[in-house]
Order: C-alpha cells, then sequence, then structure tokens
C-alpha cells in the first residue's frame, strides 16, 4: 500500500511541476521521494539502473539518501561495447548493483524482424527477473516526461502492477537539468554522450539523432521508432508466484 503522502504526490500535476520548478526544487522534490520510499520500502527499495543519463543521476541521488540502497542492471549480447565497458565500472565502483540478461537463444536479427519480441525476450524477462530475485517492493527509474512522445502520461508514482510500486523521482526534470546535475556532482556518465547519443540503447537500435524528441533515435525505421522496450508498459509481476 501507498503511504497517504506518497499517494497524494501520485496525484500531483506533473506537467505543472515541469515548469513552475526550479533547478534546486526539482533535486530537493526528488531526494524527498526517495526518502520517503525508502523509509516506506526499505530495502525492497532498489533502482533499476539502465547506464544512462537519466540513471546515472536517480542511482547518485539514492546513493545521497543512502549507500546501503541497492540496483539492477539488465543488460543485452547486443550493448555497445562503451555501455558494456562503462557497466563494469559501475559494478566495480558499486558492488550492490546486481546485473540481470537473458542468454537464450534468439533468431537471427530478431532485432530488425520483430524488436517487440526481440525486447521482450532480451529486456523484459530479465527485469521482471530481477524484480523477483531482489524482492522488489518499489522499483526506482529514471523516466522524464519530457524526454519523447511515449514518457509524457508517467506519474511520479505509480502502481500499475498491483503490489509493485514504481518511483520515477525525476519525472519533471528537463534534459539540460540532467546534465546540470551530473556536471556540478561530478557524476561519471556512460561515453557514448561525447559521441552525439541521447538515448542510449542496444546497437543495432539505437542512432544520433537530432531534434526535440530526445529518443527519435531509438527503433529508427521500425514502428517502435522512439518508443519503449516494454519495461514501462508491460506487467512485471506476471510470473511471480
Ligand atoms: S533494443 Fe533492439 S536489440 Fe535490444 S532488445 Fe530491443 S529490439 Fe533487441
Amino acid at each position: 500500500m501507498l503511504t497517504q503522502s506518497i499517494a497524494e504526490v501520485a496525484n500531483a500535476d506533473v506537467k505543472s511541476l515541469v515548469e513552475m520548478l526550479n533547478f534546486a526544487q526539482k533535486v530537493q522534490r526528488s531526494l524527498d521521494l526517495i526518502t520517503q520510499a525508502y523509509e516506506e520500502y526499505g530495502d525492497r527499495l532498489v533502482v533499476a539502473n539502465s547506464l544512462g543519463k537519466d540513471s546515472s543521476v536517480v542511482w547518485h541521488l539514492a546513493k545521497r539518501v543512502s549507500p546501503k540502497i541497492r540496483g539492477f542492471i539488465v543488460t543485452t549480447r547486443f550493448k555497445p561495447v562503451e555501455t558494456k565497458q562503462f557497466m563494469a565500472e559501475e559494478v566495480a565502483r558499486h558492488p550492490e548493483l546486481r546485473v540481470f540478461s537473458n542468454e537464450e537463444e534468439i533468431p537471427d536479427k530478431l532485432y530488425a524482424t520483430d524488436p517487440d519480441r526481440c525486447c521482450d525476450i532480451l529486456k523484459v524477462t530479465p527485469t521482471r527477473e530481477a524484480v523477483r530475485e531482489m524482492n522488489v517492493a518499489c522499483w526506482v527509474t529514471g523516466l522524464r516526461c519530457t524526454e519523447g512522445r511515449t514518457r509524457t502520461d508517467f506519474k511520479e508514482v505509480e502502481e500499475r502492477d498491483k503490489g509493485l510500486v514504481k518511483l520515477n523521482p525525476i519525472l519533471t526534470w528537463y534534459e539540460r537539468e540532467v546534465w546540470q546535475y551530473l556536471a556540478l556532482n561530478s557524476v561519471p556518465v556512460n561515453p557514448l554522450y561525447s559521441k552525439g547519443y541521447r538515448s542510449l540503447g542496444c546497437w543495432p537500435c539505437t542512432k544520433i539523432a537530432q531534434g526535440a524528441d530526445e529518443r527519435a533515435g531509438r527503433w529508427i525505421g521500425t514502428s517502435k521508432c522512439g518508443g519503449e522496450c516494454g519495461i514501462h508498459t508491460k506487467p512485471l509481476l506476471d510470473h511471480q508466484p
């Protein structure tokens, strides 16, 4: 069950907060949200770290709340070499980050013929496994409502899966505020950003793109263009007892 105060946050008008709050207020709000949720869920609060810039902010904020907060990374055989290297460095710095992947055989170039199925097998399945294995009651993500067309409809606190709360503590942040936080706090980031990428994923499905939609470089040339891998849209508790 959500606490009263967190439940109130779930009803907050996200679009107004994006405009109304300044950078410092957003940082404080994010810290308060994580603190409040950590008080509620303790060790069952776990950060999902995608190794992108937004996750790097959320992971840093969570560590400020408590160094004990755990996290998980879902990786695939198709992650770029730079992301794999950054993952190794992050796990070495933070052994409380666990890595999940699905190594089952899949058809050749499934990412081109059926990217939804590819993401389901390689991303959603190991995310479900992480949630189950780590006994997660509240997972914390780096979702932001200004990232692109598929991300405008989320709340800071959600319970789309009954029994699994999702906290999106930087939902109201602009892209520039993410970079402001990372720079001000000297947070290590995935080196792919220095090459011009703005949103990171598996190498066959990620291109450098310009324009208002930060996620426009994802799944270019498919019906999934600028879309979602499924971890934020599909149930994660399906396979739990
Ligand atoms: S992002 Fe592409 S390669 Fe990665 S799991 Fe999804 S479809 Fe497959």
